[in-house]
């Protein structure tokens, strides 16, 4: 069997659904306003200068750099996004738009094929000279996964070209030959981007500087002790965490490491290359490492909505179980990198199964980031939120409780755009003859091999329709942790299939046929492991993938005194957003604190009736500042089993 990759963007068309309505957001809404913040031409949004950054470096403007160290990137994932869209949409405006970013970015190239505006501009002598906090190659890293999805959506090689250009001068560059800089960077990225690019054009120096940057790693004497002593060394964030070894995955090389420690959104980064690295050249001890990193991230220090990185501190990993639901960092980027990896796993593996943290990243964490008027923005994602503490309690400052119209450090709004215009990638796949329904999303695929018509509801309807539009067609359907494949028929009659790494292959099809999925989708309890602590005696309500949640907006105040009925019995409706999501709400009942305002007092609370109505989580924050959470709690069983003394 060749290996599964994902289906070409171009040859998957959303049809409709919540999907659909997604992808408009992104091309009429998100788009559109992350263009105008990137200009600057937000009124009291966070400035960014992004775009100014890249004037001034290639000469077109005067002026001082301004922003973040790794404020390019901001640029490339924006582009990125916009590639994406245009391989599902056509839209001249956009291909305009982006067109003379890819311009703009090629005036920025040095002759030497060295592109990064903050050391153009600010720093020429130092390049490369910081490699711990400088985000060069990070930011590398997402330029050639734009270039690469540029070139792919348009056919257009200037922008591949002049990241082909910058690629070759890093191979040059990094080694440990003679004259060469043996080191690797400080936030991983550049790993992924090299892979992309080595794929598009075949040149094996893209994948092998890749190998290097990963084998490197870790790797004593220990490359930033060396740059620290350098005289030219210059502190960029004069923070003390950075500085630890677990920070950036260098505390051992890769290949060795057992457990997710450090910054989240580089551990995933670099776990999403070593997983592609383990793909592409076979390495057996690569393939461990990532067996034990996937494990120790997703069977321990994952959250249920797919969020990732327990502290603040360092946006970082911690230790297993420790799942704290208020002050947790959770970054969209974190979630993002999540379902990169996973999904790399399964093309690794071929294992279906690594879709289910797909999804479970996606459908809540990742769709969590962005508002339903695409113009606002988390970066943090929190499980469960007092507005009050949020704004007097230092230990949450990092918390925001309404959506914000831009960052300083706006790395999570273009992730997350260009996450849900690549959904299909994520989707659907292929190998060579069949094709692989990892997640079921309404939409046509057409391409050389296959021409299906999708529909389904998913993950709000429990059925997936595929109509076999002509030729002959082999298609395996994914078994799914989070929605069970209860029944798949063919013209009607039952089909019993095997399952085979996580998916059932279908008989093989023709023009006409129409296969029918059921999945189970009940609404039901999710408790967690009793060592995270905070959850005990709580659940959290799911359907599907799908995380649900209870808003101040819908219960009024007081959430935490709300108590789910012992038995999960729902009521279901068309939720606020519409686009076919879906509200619960149940009869519970509401802790009362009948004495006053003590602020302790003895005995038990009383509880009296109340609806709890819940929303999915992805959704919160759209109605206004309030209340929110994730884990509930839940009333005891009805009747006690008789016991004896
Ligand atoms: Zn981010």
């Amino acid at each position: 069997m060749d290996q599964i990759r994902p289906l070409p963007l171009e040859t998957v068309t959303l049809t409709n659904g919540m999907l659909l309505a997604l992808q408009k957001l992104v091309r009429d809404k998100v788009l559109p306003y992350q263009w105008e913040a990137l200009h600057d031409r937000v009124p009291g949004a966070a400035k960014s200068h992004c775009i100014e950054n890249f004037r001034i470096a290639a000469g077109l403007a005067q002026g001082e750099y301004y922003g973040m160290v790794f404020q390019d990137s901001d640029l490339y994932k924006w582009l990125e996004a916009a590639a994406y869209c245009l391989a599902v949409f056509a839209d001249e405006a956009l291909e305009a738009q982006a067109d003379e970013m890819c311009g703009l970015i090629a005036n920025a190239q040095g002759s030497d094929g060295y592109i990064n505006t903050y050391y153009t501009i600010k720093e020429p002598e130092g390049r490369f000279s910081n490699l711990q906090e400088g985000h060069e190659l990070y930011c590398a890293g997402h330029f050639f996964e734009a270039a690469v999805a540029y070139y792919k959506a348009t056919g257009k090689r200037l922008i591949l070209d002049i990241a082909c250009r910058f690629a070759d001068y890093l191979v040059k560059t990094f080694g440990t030959g003679a004259g060469q800089i043996p080191g690797y960077p400080g936030h991983q990225e550049v790993e992924v981007g090299l892979v992309k690019l080595y794929e598009a054009t075949g040149n094996s120096a893209y994948l092998k500087l890749a190998r290097y940057f990963i084998a490197q790693r870790g790797k004593e004497p220990f490359y930033f002790d060396l740059e620290n002593q350098n005289p030219a060394y210059r502190d960029i964030f004069h923070q003390a965490v950075i500085h630890e070894r677990t920070y950036a995955q260098c505390h051992t090389e890769p290949v060795k490491q057992t457990e997710a420690v450090g910054h989240v959104v580089r551990a995933l980064y670099m776990f999403s290359a070593m997983a592609d690295l383990a793909r592409l050249t076979g390495d057996p001890a690569l393939g461990d490492a990532c067996h034990r990193l996937y494990d120790s991230v997703t069977k321990r220090r994952m959250y249920i909505t797919g969020g990732v990185g327990s502290t603040a501190y360092g946006e970082s990993f911690t230790c297993d179980y420790d799942l704290p639901n208020d002050t947790m960092y959770c970054e969209g980027c974190a979630s993002v990198a999540l379902m990169m990896f996973a999904q790399r796993m399964a093309l690794f593996t071929g294992d279906g199964n690594y879709f289910d943290t797909v999804e479970r990243a996606f459908f809540n964490r990742v769709l969590g980031g962005i508002s339903v008027s695409g113009t606002e923005f988390f970066y943090v994602g929190p499980l469960q939120v007092n507005p009050s503490a949020c704004k007097c309690n230092p230990g949450l400052a990092h918390v925001m409780t309404v959506r914000q119209k831009w960052f300083d450090v706006a790395c999570c709004p273009t992730n997350t755009a260009r996450t849900i215009m690549s959904i299909g990638r994520y989707a659907l796949g292929e190998d060579g003859d069949t094709l692989y329904i990892h997640i079921p999303v309404p939409c046509r695929v057409q391409s050389d091999r296959f021409h299906v018509e999708m529909q389904t509801q998913y993950p709000f309807g429990d059925t997936l329709r595929i109509e076999v539009m002509d030729r002959e067609q082999r298609i395996a359907v994914r078994q799914s942790g989070n929605a069970a494949v209860q029944e798949l028929r063919v013209n009607g009659q039952l089909v019993q299939a095997t399952l085979e790494h996580g998916y059932y292959h279908l008989p093989a099809l023709k023009p006409g046929d129409v296969v029918l999925v059921k999945y189970a989708l009940p609404v039901r309890y999710a408790v967690s492991h009793p060592k995270v602590t905070d959850n005990v005696g709580k659940a959290a309500v799911m359907r599907g993938p799908i995380v649900y949640c209870a808003e101040q907006a819908d219960n009024g105040e007081g959430i935490a005194g709300l108590r789910l009925p012992h038995t999960p019995s729902f009521f279901e409706s068309e939720a606020f957003w519409g686009n076919g999501t879906v509200a619960l709400a149940m009869n519970g009942t509401r802790a009362v604190f009948t004495s006053g305002d003590e602020l302790y007092r003895d005995g038990l609370p009383d509880w009296e009736d109340a609806q709890i109505k819940l929303i999915p989580y992805f959704l919160w924050a759209n109605r206004g500042e309030g209340e929110m959470r994730v884990y509930l709690n839940v009333a005891a069983a009805d009747t006690c089993a008789p016991h004896s003394i």
